[in-house]
C-alpha cells in the first residue's frame, strides 16, 4: 500500500501577539496609536512596565522595567492603566480563530500559543499566513509567527524574526525554518535563547567557551552529559533543533493532585501545614517530570462531619516550585482552618497546567536577557550581514 504525498515532519506555529496589551490600549484610545506609551503601574507606587509600545520600545523601554527607570530613558512616555477584562475578552477572541483552525492548541499565556497543522492538508505557512492576516485585520491586533518542524524552534524562529524587525512599530513578522534546516537555523544564535539556559548554565558554557547554540551542537552529547548530567543531553538535542514534545491541550492535562485520609482525625497545625508541603512537593516533582507547570493551586479538607469544602487560587505566574505550591495551599487552608479544628482528609492539587512559558517565552519578561540577545544578534547581523540571521526565513509584507 503506498501512502500519500503528505509530509512526515510536523509542523508547528507559535503565535504570539506583538505588544498585546498596548495593541488592546489602541483600540480603546486610538489617539494612542504610534506613540510611546507603556501599560503599568505608577512610578511614585513603584510600578513596573507590563507592556510598552513599539515607539516606546525603540527609546529602550521594556518588559517587566520600573516606570520610574521607563520615565527616564523616555521622558514624554505615557504611562496607561492596565485594563485586564478587555484583555481577557481580546484574547478569547484570538483563541477562538486559532482553536477554528485545529482543536491541537496549547495556549501558553494570555497572548501565546502553539498549534500543530501537520494533519491538514493545506501547509502551515499559507494557514499561518491567513490567520496572522484575519487576527491583524479583524481583530486589530498584530500578531507574529514562527512556524517549524517543532515547538522549540517555531519559538525561537519567532523571537528571531521580532528582534530582527528594528522599527518603531508592530513587527507583524512571519518566520519559517524548513524541514532540515533546523540546527543551521540555531546556529548562530546566543546560547541564551536555547529552552533550558538559564544564566547559571550560560556562565558555566561560557567558561567552555561556547557562546552560540551551534558551538553547543559542536560538543558531544557524551561531554556535555558529563558536565551537566541529565539537562546535558536535553541541551545535546535542543541545540541540534530536535524537541518532540506534544502540544498538550487542557483537555489531556487536567490536574494533579495528593490527598491523604488521617486514619485518626488531627487537630495539630504544625502537623497539617507538614502534609501539605510534602503533597505540594510531591506534586511539583509529577509536574517536573511531565515538564508541565501550574496556574491554579487547590485545597480540598475534610472536616469530621464528612463535609469536604475546596478552596483554590491563582498563581501570578505558573509554577513547578513546590514551595510556592505549598505556602498558596497554606494560605488557602488559613483562611479556612480555625486553631484547633479537627481535620479527617487534606489534599493538595494543582490545575491549569501548561509547558513552562517561563522558560520558552522569557523574552516579554526578561528585559535584560532581550537586550543581551537583540545586541547579539544585532552584532551577528553587522558581521556577517542580515543574512546570517533571515536565512531560511520569510518576513512577512509590511
Ligand atoms: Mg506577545
Amino acid at each position: 500500500m503506498t501512502r500519500s504525498e503528505k509530509t512526515t515532519f510536523r509542523q508547528i506555529i507559535h503565535l504570539d501577539l506583538d505588544a498585546f496589551y498596548c495593541a488592546v490600549e489602541e483600540q480603546l484610545d486610538p489617539s494612542l496609536t504610534g506613540l510611546p506609551f507603556a501599560v503599568g503601574g505608577r512610578p511614585d507606587q513603584r510600578g513596573v512596565v507590563s507592556s510598552c509600545s513599539y515607539a516606546a520600545r525603540a527609546q529602550g523601554v521594556r518588559s517587566a522595567m520600573p516606570t520610574a527607570r521607563a520615565l527616564h530613558l523616555c521622558p514624554q512616555l505615557k504611562i496607561v492603566s492596565p485594563h485586564y477584562k478587555t484583555y481577557h475578552e481580546a484574547s478569547r477572541k484570538v483563541m477562538a480563530r486559532v482553536r477554528a483552525v485545529t482543536d491541537l492548541v496549547e495556549q501558553i499565556s494570555v497572548d501565546e500559543a502553539f498549534i500543530e497543522v501537520s494533519d491538514l492538508s493545506e501547509d502551515a505557512e499559507s494557514i499561518g499566513r491567513r490567520l496572522q492576516t484575519e487576527i491583524r485585520k479583524e481583530l486589530d491586533l498584530p500578531n507574529s509567527l514562527g512556524i517549524a518542524t517543532n515547538k522549540l524552534v517555531a519559538k525561537i524562529a519567532n523571537d528571531v524574526g521580532k528582534a530582527a524587525k528594528r522599527s518603531g512599530s508592530p513587527p507583524n513578522a512571519l518566520t519559517v525554518v524548513p524541514s532540515g534546516q533546523e540546527a543551521e537555523f540555531l546556529a548562530p544564535l546566543p546560547v541564551e535563547m536555547l529552552w533550558g539556559v538559564g544564566p547559571k548554565t550560560a556562565e558555566k558554557l561560557a567558561l567552555m567557551e561556547i557562546h552560540t547554540i551551534g558551538d553547543l551542537a559542536a560538543i558531544s552529547d557524551y561531554n556535555l552529559s558529563k558536565r551537566f548530567g541529565k539537562i546535558g543531553w536535553d541541551l545535546a538535542r535542543r541545540a541540534k533543533g530536535i524537541d518532540n514534545r506534544p502540544i498538550v491541550t487542557e483537555r489531556e492535562a487536567k490536574s494533579i493532585s495528593q490527598e491523604v485520609t488521617y486514619v485518626k482525625d488531627v487537630h495539630d497545625g504544625e502537623k497539617l501545614r507538614q502534609t501539605m508541603r510534602k503533597q505540594a512537593l510531591n506534586v511539583a516533582k509529577q509536574l517536573k517530570k511531565q515538564e508541565l507547570v501550574a496556574r491554579t493551586v487547590k485545597l480540598k479538607i475534610r472536616w469530621p462531619d464528612f463535609s469536604t469544602p475546596t478552596r483554590q487560587t491563582t498563581l501570578a505566574k505558573p509554577t513547578s516550585d513546590g514551595e510556592i505550591i505549598a505556602q498558596a495551599a497554606i494560605k488557602l487552608f488559613e483562611q479556612i482552618w480555625q486553631r484547633g479544628k479537627a481535620v479527617r482528609l487534606i489534599g493538595v492539587g494543582v490545575s491549569g497546567l501548561s509547558q513552562p512559558p517561563q522558560q520558552l517565552g522569557l523574552w516579554d519578561r526578561d528585559w535584560d536577557k532581550e537586550r543581551r540577545i537583540q545586541e547579539a544578534i544585532g552584532k551577528l547581523q553587522d558581521q556577517f550581514g542580515d543574512q546570517v540571521i533571515s536565512r531560511g526565513f520569510l518576513e512577512n509584507e509590511e
